[in-house]
């Protein structure tokens, strides 16, 4: 029986900064014509795909193939044909090798679905969360993950949005469980990392909390952020962001909170939450549901045994999980 090769962790993590760095540098050249919808009306981008391909193809080659969980498939661009001329073109650049049969390999290997608590590993990759911060100039991040046995034992989100004035070019933000999170600079490969460590300060009575809303927020988003905040006992300043960036903002002590509820809906997808409920509770965040309890991502494509994703700084978790309860139990989604 073939023993699975060991993982080389710093490897991946730098894979996903080298992945972070290309796709900034692909943002400054993108063609209209390669930012289209999806069947299911979301947007994405020749470089989204690309992206998916050059970084399954280097895992592939580097550690032999695993089961993985990813974003985008054949469908993401097929039939677009100035995207997919546009995703080629990308990986010509990029040195990519593989010809069109190993990109369409990258591109049907990530369709993994249902259960993996049996599986001795899966990668989970979003090769860019927040495709419309990507496309808009705000938030986005490219967002890799590891599972064994369902447990996510290994995270690497690049945030290059994220303390840019401090490190060059943004943060890669890296951790194995047990190890702690580290924070490299996505331009400095050379630049030694910091260990990320979430605030533990409780806030002053006065203080306003800082929540994360979305980029776009919605009036009824807005008012249910402010709520949230405000049931720690703080006033509130809202922090805008969607993707895991969201949970980077928590770890690098420029917001407090941040969430994403189920609400009535399947599941969230676990590629925008993996990777980075390791990241924030290695660094030293309350992750949690809204009951407390782990995040259960063994489920497959969606968090489906979850009502919520909370990651809070500074002791707010629990007020936090305890205004979801309630919230959930008012409209009737528990
Ligand atoms: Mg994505």
């Amino acid at each position: 029986m073939n023993r699975p090769r060991a993982i080389d962790f710093p490897f991946v993590a730098e894979l996903v900064r080298d992945a972070t760095r290309k796709a900034v540098e692909a943002r400054r050249g993108l063609p209209a014509e390669a930012i289209v919808r999806k069947p299911d009306g979301s947007v994405v981008t020749a470089v989204d795909v690309a992206l998916q391909v050059y970084i399954l193809d280097a895992l592939a080659r580097r550690f032999g193939e695993i089961a993985t969980i990813a974003e985008e498939d054949a469908a993401s661009i097929g039939g677009k044909p100035a995207a997919e001329a546009h995703c080629d073109l990308l990986l010509r650049q990029w040195g990519f090798e593989g010809g069109a049969a190993r990109r369409d390999w990258a591109l049907a290997c990530g369709g993994l679905d249902g259960p993996t608590r049996d599986l001795e590993r899966v990668w989970i990759l979003d090769p860019i969360d927040g495709t419309q911060g990507f496309v808009d100039g705000d938030h986005w991040c490219p967002c890799l993950a590891l599972l064994e046995q369902g447990e996510v034992v290994f995270g690497a989100n690049g945030h290059p949005t994220v303390l840019r004035d401090r490190f060059a070019g943004g943060i890669g933000l890296s951790a194995v469980r047990g190890a702690g999170t580290w924070v490299h600079a996505i331009d400095d490969a050379a630049a030694l990392a910091a260990r990320a460590e979430v605030r533990q300060d409780a806030p002053g009575p006065d203080e306003a909390v800082r929540v994360v809303a979305p980029a776009r927020a919605t009036e009824s988003q807005i008012r249910a952020r402010r709520a949230t905040g405000e049931a720690t006992g703080h006033p509130v300043r809202l922090v805008h962001s969607d993707s895991q960036t969201k949970y980077a903002l928590v770890i690098a002590g420029e917001a407090d909170i941040a969430y994403s509820r189920r609400g009535g809906g399947p599941g969230k997808y676990v590629w925008d939450h993996a990777g980075a409920t390791l990241l924030a509770r290695e660094a030293g965040a309350w992750v949690g549901d809204t009951d407390g309890g782990a995040i259960d991502c063994a489920r497959g494509r969606r968090l489906g045994g979850n009502n919520a994703v909370i990651c809070a700084a500074r002791g707010l978790g629990p007020a936090v999980a305890a205004s979801l309860a309630a919230r959930d139990r008012a409209e009737g989604v528990v």
